[in-house]
């Protein structure tokens, strides 16, 4: 749980002064699309309870104060010092005012002491929270007027150039635009979105949202080699990107390398299941859903091969213990597993997760029950 009282203490004892407000900005998790954004498809997530909340006013002295609780440590930095390629966390947060300043808009010295219970690197996009909630604090302390997909976009620029992680727009448009009981589907070319209702208690269900705490190994390797590959592919197709495959049958025949034509086909049955929950969410029973999971989850098992044995593990024995649908979020080689299950039963299929982790000689996951929450914005208060 944050804790707002101490967030403020915090501020009080760095500053000298009350905070001029709170901002936040939540986590999220995928409910469904994965590997599709750089190939220009189709994703669809959901914002998190889980969240940053940054305590901010404006300094006069032109530098940044940044603090986080979580870690316990205070930065300074002089805003003509902002540069891109600067090392250190406190980069998720500078980097944005460094974004912002280089879009034009007028930013100038603040005070940011921040807290988090988006856990870190757990593929929830921690990273995403922080920076969505630094444009939130800077954009009202120095009253901008920033339209919500280009402060996504202002907030992706922070990570990409600023922190040099690159990254889709994914995480920060969920961060920034979800609703409270929605998922945002977002098209990755054209970069429209949709809200789109997922009323999981009103229905009688709940997500599991469970990280599997597997340590990534080789992911970068991994990730680039999937990436250079569907390129390849879409070249050979003679499009654009995997995106425009109109016949899969007929685009596989044309592909003679094995793996090549495992990895299209993920690719683009993963779009139509993200353009079927999409219609699905929006018309019927979230029950629904529940297959789409499960075909998802055994895509990237068999044709993307991005999952590892917990993975599969904490799948397996979500379906088994009763949940309806389950599979892997985000982009692999570990992290966290959702399952949809009917309401008051998403615990215990965490705990028997737990048990056949301890079983196989795993480590301890770790979960909690996730409900669709709200994007980036001011708290009342302070
Ligand atoms: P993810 O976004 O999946 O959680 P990333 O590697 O993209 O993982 O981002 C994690 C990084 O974000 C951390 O290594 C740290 O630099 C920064 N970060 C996240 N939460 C905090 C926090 N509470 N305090 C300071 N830095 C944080
Ligand atoms: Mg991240």
């Amino acid at each position: 749980m944050l804790d707002l009282d101490a967030l403020k203490a915090r501020y009080r004892s760095v500053v000298g002064a009350e905070p001029e407000g709170l901002w936040s900005a939540p986590g999220r998790v995928n409910l469904i699309g994965e590997h599709t954004d750089y190939n220009d498809g189709f994703v669809l997530p959901f914002a998190l309870e889980k969240k940053a909340v940054i305590a901010g006013g404006q300094r006069d002295d032109d530098a940044l104060v940044i603090v986080s609780l979580e870690l316990d440590e205070e930065v300074r930095i002089p805003l003509a010092d902002l540069k891109p390629g600067t090392e250190g966390w406190h980069s998720y947060l500078a980097g944005v005012a460094w974004a912002l300043r280089e879009a034009g808009h007028a930013v100038g010295g603040a005070n940011l002491v921040m807290t988090s219970d988006v856990p870190l690197g757990a593929g929830l996009s921690s990273s995403a929270a922080i920076e969505c909630a630094t444009v939130a604090t800077l954009a009202d302390l120095y009253g901008l007027d920033i339209a919500p997909i280009d402060r996504a976009k202002l907030a992706r620029v922070a990570e990409n150039a600023y922190v040099g992680a690159p990254t889709g727009l994914l995480d920060q448009a969920a961060s920034t635009l979800c609703e409270v009981d929605n998922g945002l589907f977002l098209d990755c070319r054209t970069l429209e979105t949709e809200h789109v209702p997922l009323p999981m208690a009103d229905q009688g269900y709940e997500m599991l949202v469970l990280d599997t705490k597997t340590p990534h190994s080789h992911v970068d390797g991994e990730y680039g080699t999937r990436r250079a590959t569907c390129e390849a592919a879409a070249e050979i197709l003679g499009i654009p990107a995997l995106r425009d495959v109109t016949d899969l049958d007929e685009a596989l025949a044309r592909l003679e390398d094995e793996t090549m034509v495992k990895r299209v086909r993920h690719v683009v049955t993963e779009n139509e299941r993200v353009l079927m929950a999409f219609e699905l969410a929006r018309t019927s029973d979230l029950s629904e859903l529940a297959p789409l999971l499960d075909a998802s989850h055994a895509s990237m098992r068999d044709d993307y091969e991005i999952t590892v044995p917990t993975v599969d593990l904490a799948v397996e024995t979500a379906k088994k213990e009763g949940a309806l649908g389950a599979r892997m979020t985000g982009g692999g080689f570990g992290g966290c597993i959702i399952a949809l299950a009917k309401a008051g039963d998403a615990d215990r299929i965490g705990q028997s997760i737990a048990a056949a982790f301890k079983d196989a000689g795993f480590g301890a996951p770790e979960w909690f029950t996730a409900t669709p929450a709200a994007g980036a914005g001011r708290l009342a208060g302070p």
